[in-house]
């Protein structure tokens, strides 16, 4: 891969030395009756057993035959988890809907849930930048979540509600039908791969979602936290890209 003047400068702005030019990368959840005086003395009377709470609508296995439209409008209308109830508007997905490349993250974040977009706060700004310095604009990828709907003071999705969100992301995958997936953070690698093996451990190599290539990367808002991991996230990337022109891949 050679990096052109404009990728070279983007690079050195994310703090990234370019990855060598030929480089090879490896690929690998009643009260009772009350007695007379003198005192009163209550007498017990069963309580009758609470009612279960009633279970949420799953989210209608119908999806997996929806096009574009019709999966949004489900997206949208959707109340299969509580998430629904905090939600100022669904984030569905963004990009080209027949990209090579799709990206998944982990959950909308407070501007995300205000703007409707996934990956448009500071973490955002850095995807951009990987993006760019790759010789990408976000319009030529497909961006997507595991979860649709931002979970309350952005804490971590719960496993029920990422099982209610899981065939949302199923059928976007297969609408898209990408020829690699990048998996960013933790809890797109256990939606996609089922692993919860440590991201370091399943970094430099190419895991499998059926058939499509799917290569684990940290998740941009880590890379905030953790700078010093961008030159392993650009590997990442970097090997990601190589698999679009392989057609050993496919
Ligand atoms: S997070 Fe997913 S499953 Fe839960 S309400 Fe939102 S769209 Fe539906």
């Amino acid at each position: 891969m050679r990096w052109t003047e404009r990728q070279q400068a983007l690079l050195g702005a994310m703090q990234v030395r370019p990855w060598p030019a030929g480089g090879v990368l490896p690929v690998a959840t009643a009260p009772g009756s009350v007695a007379p005086a003198p005192a009163p003395v209550p007498v017990p009377v069963p309580v009758p057993a609470a009612a279960p709470l009633a279970a949420p609508p799953p989210v209608d296995t119908a999806v997996r035959t929806l096009d574009w439209p019709a999966l949004q409008a489900a997206v949208a209308a959707c109340r299969a988890c509580d998430l629904c109830e905090g939600r100022r508007q669904t984030v569905f997905g963004v990009g080209d809907p027949k990209a090579s490349v799709m990206l998944v993250g982990e959950a909308p974040g407070e501007q995300e849930d205000i703007q409707g977009e996934p990956f448009v706060g500071a973490a955002g700004q850095l995807l951009d930048q990987i993006l760019a310095a790759l010789g990408l604009a976000r319009g030529q990828v497909y961006i997507a979540n595991t979860l649709k709907c931002r979970p309350p003071r952005n804490r971590n999705p719960q496993p029920a509600e990422l099982a209610q969100c899981a065939p949302f992301l199923t059928r976007q995958i297969e609408l898209v039908a990408p020829r690699v997936i990048v998996a960013m953070g933790r809890f797109a690698i256990d939606q996609l791969l089922a692993s919860d093996a440590p991201i370091g451990r399943l970094r430099g190599q190419v895991h499998r979602w059926r058939e499509v290539p799917v290569v684990v990367t940290y998740h941009p808002a880590y890379l905030l936290r953790q700078p010093a991991d961008k030159a392993k996230a650009w590997a990442d990337w970097c090997l990601a890209l190589s698999l679009v022109n392989d057609d050993t891949t496919s």
